[in-house]
């Protein structure tokens, strides 16, 4: 079964058999890393989807925010700008609201 090992120096997460010679993020030695325990491992597999799809959330956000963005450019009328002004701020929620929760996640370890 594959272990879990992460770099002291920039918090990494390597997969594997073995810690990696270097580390693929800041180049710290193998000596850098530590073998992360059961209940840190589970923490780490648990989040790995959750974290997927609130960054997936904050990709359509901005998705959402450009659309609304060349709507207000095209300015077709009145309430329909002010529409898109809306949904530019409400992407902007559900951003920042997604974005804090990922923030949660990995000072509890759960990345
Ligand atoms: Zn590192």
């Amino acid at each position: 079964m594959k272990k879990l090992f992460k770099c002291s120096v920039c918090g990494y997460i390597h997969e594997g058999e073995d810690a990696p010679d270097f580390c693929p993020k800041c180049g710290a030695p193998k000596e850098k890393f530590a073998e992360l325990d059961k209940e840190a491992s589970d923490k780490v597999y648990a989040s790995d989807r959750t974290n997927d799809i609130h960054m997936e959330i904050v990709a359509l956000a901005s998705k959402i925010q450009k659309l609304a963005l060349e709507g207000i450019e095209i300015n077709l009328d009145p309430p329909c700008v002010a529409l898109f002004k809306n949904a530019v701020d409400e992407a902007w929620v559900i951003k920042q609201r997604s974005k804090a929760e990922i923030a949660g996640h990995v000072g509890k370890g759960k990345w």
